[in-house]
């Protein structure tokens, strides 16, 4: 609302110089001069604004796969002619906008969940609401205008350390990414919490790219309540799932309780703040 109302203020002020100023209203070379560079930034803000939306919409993705991952998650493979637009690396994210009635003025940001290639693009998508129970209906051959691929969290993050990555939900999603462009050896530990395995998107892709690393991966399952430990992220069980904890560099992703104890916990357990990489909570 902020946002809308500081246009119609400069709008406003448009019309106020140019009929009341003092220094514009008597001068008929300088009021076409002003409208000159009012128009210049009007166009310079609809293009920064909306040229990325106006692109995405002019040359959409194509829906070539979509498949159903768990009970409440769909897997959707972006592709088509104008994939060769886009290029993005694994932990990045996109936003999308389901070019169909009732759907098309909404666009939302979904993590990739597999590394980008020029085949595809593909996200991961948890029903929560309306745009995401929307992901459910697509069907190959729908258009979709994406956005993107923005965000700073990627697999150089981890820099020759051992990669710590720390899941919950569908948080899984640029940690899957992320796994595929770790390098063999570099020996990823992931922490996945979920209430049953069922419910863990890709859980067998993830396995098996950190098997092929030579890295492990740990499971905390159950209701909160039902954990031997209250907090699954406290000092001690973290060094106890998680040997020389403090060499390694963390990525977290997943619900905001989950994601702010798993910080506070690696904090405690002295793990240096530079090397914990949040990404922010989303849900
Ligand atoms: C960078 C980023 C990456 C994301 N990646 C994924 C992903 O890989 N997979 C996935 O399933 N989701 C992801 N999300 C979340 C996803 O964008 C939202 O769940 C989705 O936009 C919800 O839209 P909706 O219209 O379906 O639900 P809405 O009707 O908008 O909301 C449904 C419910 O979810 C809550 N909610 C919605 N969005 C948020 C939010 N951003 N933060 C907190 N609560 C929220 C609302 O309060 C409401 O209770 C990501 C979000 C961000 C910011």
């Amino acid at each position: 609302m902020l946002h809308l109302s500081a246009y119609v203020g400069v709008i406003i002020s448009y019309s106020h110089t140019i009929t009341l100023g003092s220094l514009l209203s008597g001068d008929r070379l300088i009021r076409y001069m002003w409208g000159i560079f009012f128009a210049y930034v009007l166009v310079l803000v609809v293009l920064a604004r909306w040229s990325s939306v106006i692109h995405a919409i002019r040359k959409p993705l194509t829906v070539v796969e979509v498949q159903r991952e768990t009970e409440d998650t769909v897997s959707v493979v972006l592709g088509g002619s104008h994939i060769t637009n886009y290029s993005g690396e694994a932990g990045q994210f996109i936003t999308v906008r389901m070019l169909k009635r009732g759907t098309w003025w909404k666009s939302n940001p979904y993590s990739l969940s597999a590394a980008p290639t020029t085949a595809g693009m593909r996200i991961t998508v948890k029903d929560r609401g309306d745009a995401s129970a929307a992901t459910f209906r697509l069907k190959r051959g729908d258009k979709v205008a994406v956005e993107g691929p923005y965000g700073i969290a990627t697999p150089d993050i981890f820099d020759g350390s051992r990669p710590l990555l720390i899941a919950g939900g569908v948080g899984v999603t640029p940690v899957r990414a992320m796994l595929e462009c770790l390098p063999k050896g570099s020996q990823p530990l992931v922490l996945l919490r979920a209430r049953k395995v069922d419910e863990i998107p890709h859980y067998k892709e993830i396995c098996d790219l950190t098997e092929a690393r030579g890295g492990e991966v740990r499971l905390v399952l159950g209701r909160t309540a039902q954990l031997k430990s209250r907090d699954p992220f406290a000092p001690k069980i973290l060094h106890s799932l998680v040997p020389n904890l403090t060499n390694c560099v963390a990525f977290v992703c997943g619900p905001t309780s989950l994601t702010f104890a798993a910080r506070k916990g690696l904090r405690e357990a002295g793990l240096a703040p530079s090397r914990i990489h949040l990404e922010l909570p989303w849900w």
